[in-house]
């Protein structure tokens, strides 16, 4: 029954950046291992990386190319003027970006993102958004600074997972349909997209950064490009890529390989990023669609999207830059878990316990954020002027007692983040320990 307005959704499903600066997210875990803060990997350009191992790279690749079409009846096959040509030695990094199906806008080079509890020398250089993204810089990205890396200089594991687990929003996934009219899109195969609107600057990637892997019998039958999702390919791809680089000798692509993953498996911890409309049960479904006013739900489930976003930006910037590490949002990412996770547990675990979540979710946000914001479908939250302003909005109508309900939910969603991203950075060291000879 969800499907016959689940066909709205193809149209102007919401816009999809899922956590607001994953580099931030991640942060108060990595900051607390030692190892994982010294400053032991040399800096390497992707250039060299793909010299040096050009005929591995050919050889992950193919393999990947050959485990994709026999397991995902969705992927679109990668066109075969892209496949990954290791003898054409001047070529590489064009092929490279060609045979990932990633944008071809963004640089690739070497920096990293200056986090809250950074020391920063007076007179540094540093970069701005707008000197790595070709996206619109939004209201969560202004106060964002980073730092130019030099190829040889040392840095810590903690910073290149970081930085890399935010590039994905720099517009990595975006412009790649072949409706997005981009060069790229023409080429890469990946066919129109699937859902999400072509021509919003975010639209584009939402298909590669939300996984609908367990939809109804009813909507999949009614709307299979929901099933077109592909951050599982993503994940898959990096991950093989940085066993290459560890077992190589390129530790730097190696953790930066394993921290681009890591955005995709962030996302997919938040519950709108697994279900297209979580929190919509059979019978507002039925009302609405007999009501005619489909395309509602989804601007009220946009809108949610958004405000919780906001919510966990603000929120925990606010603690980090005050320097209140023992602050519960933040200890419900830095405390130890024992977490065991890789790629096979995307589906069967982490997506499905997504999913179970995100009527509770929903559900909170209705009821302890100002109606205006989350349960008015003529109000559009992203990019409204007041965003910055989202806990002081809540505060206004609920006091304490919505903030104390907004942060129990916020850090139940933060606690499995930190359950994934944990059991992500023991891959990623079982990864690097696996290259070094003993
Ligand atoms: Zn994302």
């Amino acid at each position: 029954m969800r499907s016959v307005f689940l066909a709205v959704c193809l149209m102007t499903c919401h816009q999809a950046a899922a956590w607001s600066d994953h580099a931030s997210l991640a942060w108060p875990m990595l900051r607390t291992d030692a190892t994982l803060m010294q400053s032991r990997i040399v800096v390497e350009p992707l250039e060299f990386f793909l010299k040096s191992e050009a005929a591995g790279i050919a050889k992950v690749l193919t393999q990947l190319e050959t485990s994709m079409i026999a397991n995902d009846p969705e992927y679109p096959p990668t066109p075969e003027a892209l496949l990954f040509d290791a003898s054409d030695a001047d070529d590489l990094r064009r092929q490279f970006i060609a045979a990932l199906r990633i944008s071809p806008r963004l640089n690739y080079g070497l920096y990293r993102q200056v986090m809250a509890d950074d020391v920063i020398a007076p007179g540094t250089e540093t970069l701005g958004w707008s000197d790595l993204s070709y996206l619109p810089s939004g209201d969560s990205v202004q106060e964002r600074e980073y730092l130019p890396l030099t190829a040889g200089e040392r840095i810590s594991p903690a910073y290149i997972l970081a930085s890399a687990s935010d590039e994905p929003d720099l517009g990595m996934d975006v412009g790649l349909y072949a409706n997005n009219s981009t060069a790229a899109g023409a080429r890469y195969g990946l066919g129109e997209q699937p859902f999400g609107n072509p021509n919003l600057p975010y639209g584009s990637q939402a298909p590669l950064h939300m996984g609908f892997y367990h939809l109804d019998v009813i909507t999949e039958f009614a709307q299979p490009t929901l099933k077109r999702t592909l951050p599982l390919w993503r994940i898959k791809q990096y991950e093989e890529l940085a066993r290459l680089a560890f077992a190589s000798g390129h530790e730097y692509w190696g953790w930066r390989f394993m921290g681009w993953a890591l955005h995709y498996v962030g996302d997919l911890t938040q519950p709108y990023h697994t279900d297209p409309l979580p929190g919509v049960n059979l019978l507002s479904a039925l009302w609405s669609v007999v009501m005619g006013d489909t395309n509602d739900l989804i601007q009220l489930v946009s809108n949610r999207h958004g405000v919780l976003e906001s919510y966990q930006y603000r929120r925990l910037l606010a603690l980090m830059q005050q320097g209140d590490w023992q602050a519960p949002l933040l200890l419900a990412i830095s405390e130890p878990l024992t977490a065991c996770f890789t790629p096979e547990g995307v589906v069967s675990d982490l997506t499905a316990q997504s999913v179970a979540l995100g009527a509770g979710l929903d559900e909170t946000l209705s009821k302890q954020v100002p109606s205006r914001y989350v349960s008015d479908p003529n109000f559009e939250w992203v990019g409204y002027e007041l965003e910055a302003d989202v806990v002081a909005l809540i505060s206004a109508q609920g006091g304490d007692l919505a903030i104390q309900a907004m942060d129990n939910e916020l850090k139940r969603h933060l606690r499995r983040f930190s359950y994934y991203l944990q059991g992500w950075i023991t891959h990623s060291r079982t990864l690097e320990r696996g290259a070094k000879p003993s």
